[in-house]
């Protein structure tokens, strides 16, 4: 779509992400960024004085300094991927409450480990955040049977209403919920949301997912309360240090579903998001704004 709409391509072909100096050579004449999880920071957008758009391949934008781009008159956007990461975020879910991971582990060592599960119906799940991926994990859980609360600073009450969510305050959706699932910006307000402090606040026997980002649980907290047994468990696609290593801590427990930062990874989300960054930047060079506009 680009090279028929007559731009040139600087591709990072290296199979690494590039080191600072590096990149600023990449982006130096650029137009448009089409952005991984690689920084751009005042100093980075400094060294591409052309450049109108970055857009990210995927939506966590943690690594943009949003004010230096509103600044710089520089457009950002974000691909859309809400079904795949919520889908993902549904099997988490059922994946630790079923403990999947055991019973596989447990076959694959011919071991005939027949102990129970938990059923998700009639279960309270909190959803904390109520954006594009939170209202999408509501929809999926329609034919569940289960409440669904949402805690949200800017909620959508229509969406909310629409969906049959109730709309509450973060203490009580940790008060109330079995599931907690975690759908928002890792931002300065939102680092270590989950701490000693609201797991405390959080129901015994709960569980709790993410698909966010690492740095929103405090994961020496999340350790202390799977031992104890205050949570059930917890099914984790992102941590405070990625990639992980095998001394993470975490490793140590069964009550634990762990996968590689990959909830947004399907054939199909990939096929779409270069699309929609391909037309993002043909419609910003047009005089547009990006497909999925931050
Ligand atoms: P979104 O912007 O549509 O929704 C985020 C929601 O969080 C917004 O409604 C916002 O109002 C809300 N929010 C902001 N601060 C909050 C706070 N302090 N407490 C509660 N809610 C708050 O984003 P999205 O597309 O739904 O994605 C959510 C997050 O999921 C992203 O920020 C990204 O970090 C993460 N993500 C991870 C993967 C993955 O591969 N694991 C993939 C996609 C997205």
């Amino acid at each position: 779509m680009l090279l028929d709409a007559g731009f040139e391509l600087a591709c990072n072909d290296t199979g690494r992400k590039l080191d600072r100096e590096e990149q600023k050579a990449l982006i130096a004449d650029a137009f448009a960024v089409i952005a991984g999880t690689e920084s751009y920071d005042d100093d980075m957008l400094a060294a591409a004085p052309n450049l109108k758009l970055v857009v990210r391949f995927g939506v966590g934008t943690d690594s943009f300094d949003l004010e230096a781009m509103k600044r710089r008159g520089i457009a950002v956007g974000v691909i859309s991927n809400n079904n795949c990461v919520a889908e993902f975020a549904v099997a988490l879910i059922l994946g630790i409450m079923k403990n999947l991971h055991l019973f596989d582990n447990a076959v694959r060592q011919g071991q005939w480990s027949r102990f129970t599960m938990r059923e998700l119906k009639a279960k309270t799940v909190g959803i904390v955040g109520f954006g594009r991926i939170g209202r999408r994990l509501a929809q999926l859980l329609q034919s569940f049977d289960v409440e669904l609360v949402a805690y949200d600073p800017y909620m959508n009450e229509e969406e909310a209403k629409r969906l049959n969510v109730k709309p509450v305050g973060l203490d009580e959706l940790l008060a109330c919920s079995d599931v907690v699932s975690l759908h928002i910006p890792a931002t300065s307000e939102t680092r270590h949301l989950i701490n000693h402090e609201t797991i405390a606040k959080m129901k015994d026997g709960a569980y709790l997912v993410n698909t966010s980002r690492g740095v929103l649980i405090d994961e020496a907290a999340l350790k202390e309360a799977l031992e104890a047994g205050k949570l059930a468990g917890a099914a984790l696609d992102v941590f405070e240090r990625e990639p992980v290593t095998k001394d993470l801590a975490l490793n140590s427990l069964d009550n634990i579903l762990l996968a590689p930062h990959v909830a947004a990874l399907s054939v199909e989300t990939n096929y779409n998001a270069g699309i929609t960054c391909a037309e993002s930047v043909i419609r910003v060079f047009n005089g547009g704004t990006p497909l999925y506009p931050v």
